[in-house]
C-alpha cells in the first residue's frame, strides 16, 4: 500500500546542494521532507568525490614524504622505504566518511528535517513517488527543491566495468595499480593520478585537448606539468582513447599514429553530466539549458515553486556553489528577498601544486588594456621557503582594473593555494580594490603575503621583488 505525505518543502538529493537547503528549510521553520537514494547523506562531495579525493591525496602526500627521506631526504630526515597497505588507507577514509554522514544526519535532525531513504520518482512537478526499503510514498509538496546532482560520463567504447573504472572504484582500490592510465587530463583525473603517482604507480594521462587542465590557463597548469614531467608521468596530448583488452589500452597519439599504453586499471574522467534521467523530471516541465535544468538568478525552474541547485543546474559543478544556492532558494521559499549572484565561485584542483582560480583570469581579459595583471613568485615568500614550497613555480597573480583598482581576478598556482581561496573570493565579492590588500597587514610569514605583495606590485611598489 502507498503512504501519503504532504510537505512544505520536498527536496530530492542530500549532496551539498540538497542538505545544505534541507538544513536551511529546518532553521527556517519550514517543514521540510529531504529524499536520497544514494549510499549516504552528503551525496557525491561527501561520499565519493570531494572528502574521498582529499583523504587519498592527504596519504599519499605522506607516502610520499617518507619516500622521499628514504631516497636521501632533503631536511636531514631520513627513514626506511614505506610500504602501503591501501585496504587500511581506504578504511581510514570511510571513517571519516561514516563520521561526516553521521555529522549530516544529526544536523538534519537539529533542523527537524524529515529524512526518507529511496529514489524518488516525478508523476507532476510537485508529486512524487519514493520506493523505500518499507514500501511506496507518494509525496506532495508546496515546493520542490531539484538537487540530484551529476554522475561520470562514460565512454561507450570504454565502458565502466572491470578493470575500467570510475573517480567512485579509484577511491575504493583494495592495492595500487602498478600501472594505472587515466584518460581525461581534467582536475579529477589529475588529482587522483597524481595521488597514484605519489603511491608508487606508473602513471600515464590520456588527454584530447593540447595541455593538461585545460579551462586554466596556461601558466596556472605549468607547475602541475613540470611535476608530472619530473615524476615521470607519461603525457599523451591530443591523444585520443580507443577500447581496452587484455591489459591494453588503444589510443591514437596527436600525429595519428595508434598506440597500446599497458595498464592495470583505466581511470575514465572525461567529464560529469547531470543527473536528469530516470527519476521523472521530463514529467516536471521544467525548462532545459542544454543537458542542465534552466535556473534563474534565483535557482527557480520554469515551473512555479520547483527550485533547483548543484551541478544539476549548470557549471561550475562545484559543492560550494550547491550548498550556496541552497542557502538561498530555502531563505527565499521562507520569503526573504534573495538572489543567487556572486561575485565569484573560487575554483580548486588539488594537483601537485595546488591551483586556485577566481574571478576574471588572463584568458577573460586577453587583448584589454584597461586591467592591470601582476604576478608574485612563491620562491620570494620566506614561508613557502619554510616549507618547501617555494621551489615549483608556484605564484599569486592579480587582475585589477586599472581604471579604478578594483581587483577582477586572483589566480595562485603552488603547494597549499586552497587555503588562499576563500581570501580570494572575499576580496572579489566585497568590490576590494588594490588598496584594500596592500593595506591590509598580512601575517608573517605565511603564504598569502604573496597576495599582498602581487598587489602591491600592481601599484608599483612590491617590497620583496
Ligand atoms: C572525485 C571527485 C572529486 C571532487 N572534488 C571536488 C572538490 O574538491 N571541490 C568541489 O567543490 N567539488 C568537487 N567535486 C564535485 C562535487 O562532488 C559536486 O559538485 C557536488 O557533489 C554536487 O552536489 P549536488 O548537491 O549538486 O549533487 P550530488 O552531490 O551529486 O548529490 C546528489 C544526490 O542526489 C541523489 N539522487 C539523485 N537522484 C535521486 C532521486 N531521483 N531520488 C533520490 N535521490 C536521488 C544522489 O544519490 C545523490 O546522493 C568532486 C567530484 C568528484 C567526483
Amino acid at each position: 500500500m502507498t503512504q501519503n505525505l504532504k510537505t512544505k518543502v520536498l527536496i530530492i538529493g542530500a549532496g551539498t546542494g540538497g542538505y545544505v537547503a534541507g538544513i536551511r528549510c529546518g532553521q527556517l521553520g519550514l517543514d521540510t521532507v529531504l529524499v536520497d537514494g544514494g549510499d549516504g547523506l552528503g551525496g557525491t562531495c561527501l561520499n565519493v568525490g570531494c572528502i574521498p579525493s582529499k583523504a587519498i591525496i592527504h596519504a599519499a602526500g605522506k607516502f610520499e614524504t617518507v619516500a622521499k627521506a628514504a631516497g636521501g631526504g632533503t631536511l636531514g630526515i631520513t627513514a626506511a622505504a614505506p610500504a602501503i597497505d591501501l585496504k587500511q588507507t581506504v578504511e581510514w577514509k570511510d571513517g571519516i566518511v561514516r563520521k561526516l554522514n553521521a555529522g549530516v544526519a544529526a544536523l538534519l535532525k537539529k533542523a527537524k528535517v524529515r529524512v526518507i531513504k529511496g529514489w524518488a520518482n516525478f508523476e507532476d512537478a510537485k508529486t512524487c513517488v519514493v520506493k523505500t526499503e518499507d514500501g511506496d510514498i507518494r509525496i506532495t509538496a508546496e515546493h520542490v527543491i531539484l538537487a540530484t546532482g551529476s554522475e561520470p560520463v562514460e565512454l561507450p567504447f570504454l565502458p565502466f566495468g572491470g578493470d575500467v573504472i570510475s573517480s567512485t572504484e579509484a577511491l575504493s582500490l583494495s592495492e595500487v595499480p602498478k600501472k594505472l592510465v587515466v584518460v581525461g587530463g581534467g582536475y579529477i583525473g589529475l588529482e587522483l593520478g597524481i595521488a597514484f603517482r605519489k603511491l608508487g604507480a606508473e602513471v600515464a594521462i590520456v588527454e584530447m585537448a593540447e595541455r593538461i587542465l585545460p579551462l586554466y590557463d596556461k601558466a596556472l597548469t605549468d607547475p602541475v606539468a613540470k611535476w608530472l614531467e619530473n615524476h615521470g608521468v607519461e603525457l599523451h596530448l591530443g591523444a585520443r582513447a580507443g577500447g581496452f583488452g587484455e591489459g591494453k589500452l588503444s589510443i591514437t597519439t596527436r600525429d595519428g599514429e595508434p598506440l597500446q599504453l599497458d595498464a592495470d586499471k583505466v581511470l575514465v574522467t572525461v567529464g560529469r553530466r547531470p543527473r536528469t534521467q530516470g527519476w521523472g523530471l521530463e514529467n516536471m516541465g521544467v525548462a532545459m539549458a542544454g543537458p542542465f535544468v534552466k535556473i534563474d538568478n534565483r535557482c527557480a525552474t520554469s515551473m512555479k515553486n520547483v527550485w533547483a541547485v548543484g551541478d544539476l543546474t549548470g557549471e561550475p559543478m562545484l559543492a560550494h556553489k550547491g550548498s550556496a544556492q541552497g542557502e538561498v532558494v530555502a531563505e527565499i521559499i521562507a520569503g526573504h528577498d534573495r538572489v543567487f549572484d556572486p561575485v565569484a565561485i573560487a575554483a580548486v584542483c588539488f594537483t601537485e601544486p595546488e591551483i586556485v582560480s577566481a574571478g576574471l583570469g588572463p584568458n577573460d581579459v586577453a587583448g584589454r588594456d584597461d586591467v592591470i595583471q601582476s604576478v608574485f613568485p612563491f620562491a620570494a615568500i620566506g614561508r613557502a621557503l619554510a616549507i618547501e614550497a617555494g621551489e615549483d613555480g608556484g605564484f599569486v597573480r592579480v587582475i585589477a582594473s586599472k581604471s579604478d583598482h578594483r581587483i577582477l581576478g586572483v589566480q595562485a598556482v603552488g603547494q597549499h593555494v586552497s587555503e588562499l581561496s576563500n581570501s580570494f573570493a572575499q576580496m572579489l565579492e566585497m568590490g576590494a580594490v588594490l588598496e584594500d590588500v596592500a593595506g591590509t597587514i598580512h601575517v608573517h610569514p605565511t603564504l598569502g603575503e604573496a597576495f599582498h605583495e602581487a598587489s602591491l606590485r600592481s601599484l608599483g611598489h612590491a617590497i620583496h621583488i
